[in-house]
């Protein structure tokens, strides 16, 4: 399957089986924005879930929080989005599309050979390193890269948007202020530093974690919900005592790169993309990327922020947001490792590595299915129970192991079509197990369970359905 069908194949796939559709769609969408759907909504809470209860629950010095989506405008004066939070794009003249640099420059690069190609992106990193926005315009004219629609070369200046939606607080017009919808959940981490530091009586070094929606003005939307309008993060922000950044930096790298491997991708599908151009408030950064069916891109962001953001609400707010260090009996304002990763990034990745098309044709049949190889714990759905037929009590047998079942873990009955038949529904949206109940259950008290990914299937003792299941979507 050529990884543009792949894509495509996944977009249909999860619009059929309701994962995710296009938002506002009876009136032809809006574009870069997207909804999830029954199935898309419970993966998505999965995935939120085990990142949550891996940061909070599974580390004692980090602790949760629920930051408001609007916050005051000064937030944003201070950590330096109003002044810096943009891109630099370029506008084709002849079709007036519009295009952030560096992806012109990347897509140009892939059609190169692979030499080439990486000597351009480095010329492009080093040029985008030192703003120079005139040399970045000449790499694109020297190559003669050109407008996909127009296909002509005729471009403006490099110029820079900046990418936070405005909006306004307040009932009556002229007394309304500006605000934004937040285009990052750190800073409400930031602000609430104190606040969680004083009443959690937490000592350094320890965590703030947060996940919520982020807003951007995405000039270039695409890749499905790879890059959104309105996109969900989970952040968190560790604090530390100066001086100690690289060797928590280095934790936080290993740390995250495990959590990526406990998903059950390979770790040849991911790597570290080490920044060349840091942000203005980094002393190191790199990028966790994951193999798309695009290419490797960006899933998380782990940012050695220095003292930068706590530093610039202190001047900007002029209260002391110290931290007062009983080890060494000092004040001082703490350094942070962040560590940022997309959901739904997340959810694309997920995506991307379940997503399965199996030829299963014999001699004598031809049979293939579409199977979603989700980790069992993330699935979403865990157990789907199928009475062999309508009656003889076997969907009452069934009813009564979804009673016992569904305040652990999600379910699904179906007594519809054959058993053939469920099966594939339930590969297809990804159900690690499927029980079917049948007359033999009503002799013995044994059921078939059929596991998704090798489809063999074996008998068990009814009473054990619960168990097995539970042990299998166990997070830790
Ligand atoms: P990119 O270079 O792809 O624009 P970024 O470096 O600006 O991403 P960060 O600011 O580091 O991203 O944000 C942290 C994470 O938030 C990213 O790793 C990504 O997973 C997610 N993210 C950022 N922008 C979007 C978006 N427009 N849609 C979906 N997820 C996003």
């Amino acid at each position: 399957m050529a990884n543009d069908n792949k894509l495509q194949n996944i977009i249909g796939h999860c619009k059929e089986y309701g994962f995710v559709f296009q938002s506002s769609e009876i009136y032809d969408g809006l574009s870069a924005v997207y909804d999830y759907g029954q199935l898309g909504v419970e993966l998505k809470r999965n995935i939120r879930d085990y990142w949550w209860r891996s940061m909070t629950q599974m580390h004692d010095n980090i602790v949760g929080i629920d930051a408001a989506i609007f916050m005051h405008p000064t937030v944003w004066k201070a950590s330096g989005h109003v002044d810096n939070f943009s891109d630099p794009m370029i506008d084709n003249k002849d079709s007036q599309k519009r295009y952030r640099v560096d992806h012109l420059i990347e897509g140009f690069a892939e059609t190169l050979d692979k030499e080439k190609g990486d000597a351009m992106l480095q010329q492009m990193d080093q040029l985008l390193a030192a703003n120079d926005f005139a040399g970045i315009k000449q790499l694109i004219e020297d190559n003669k890269i050109s407008c996909a629609i127009s296909g002509t070369c005729n471009w403006t200046d490099v110029r820079q948007f900046n990418l936070m939606f405005s909006t306004e607080i307040g009932s009556v017009a002229e007394e309304a202020n500006v605000i934004y919808l937040r285009p990052e959940t750190a800073q409400g981490i930031f602000v609430n530093f104190l606040n969680v530091q004083k009443t959690g009586r937490m000592k350094i070094p320890f965590g703030i974690a947060q996940t919520g929606k982020a807003f951007r003005n995405e000039i270039v939307a695409r890749g499905f919900i790879f890059r959104m309008r309105e996109f969900e993060q989970m952040e968190m922000q560790f604090f530390i005592k100066p001086g100690t950044q690289k060797e928590w930096y280095e934790y936080w790298k290993e740390t995250r790169m495990k959590w990526h491997l406990s998903l059950g991708i390979g770790a040849d599908k991911y790597r570290f993309h080490d920044h060349v151009k840091l942000a203005h408030y980094a002393d190191a950064a790199c990028d966790i990327e994951y193999d798309f069916p695009m290419g490797f891109k960006e899933v998380e962001g782990i940012h050695s922020r220095t003292d930068f953001d706590l530093k610039q609400h202190q001047q900007y707010s002029g209260k002391k947001l110290t931290y007062f260090d009983t080890d060494i009996n000092q004040h001082y304002v703490p350094y942070v490792i962040e560590t940022s990763i997309g959901l739904d990034r997340t959810v694309m990745m997920l995506l991307s590595e379940a997503y399965k098309e199996e030829d299963l044709s014999t001699a004598d049949k031809q049979d293939n299915r579409v199977v979603l190889s989700f980790p069992p714990m993330l699935a979403p759905v865990k157990l789907a129970v199928l009475p062999l037929t309508k009656k003889d009590g076997l969907p009452e047998i069934a009813r009564e192991l979804i009673d016992q079942c569904k305040p652990y873990f999600k379910c699904f009955y179906e007594e519809k079509d054959s058993i053939g038949k469920r099966y594939r529904r339930q590969d297809a949206i990804g159900t690690p197990f499927c029980v079917t109940i049948d007359h033999q259950t009503k002799e013995d008290q044994t059921v078939t369970i059929r596991y998704r990914d090798s489809m063999t299937q074996e008998r068990i003792a009814l009473a054990d359905v619960k168990a097995l299941v539970m042990d299998k979507i166990k997070m830790f």
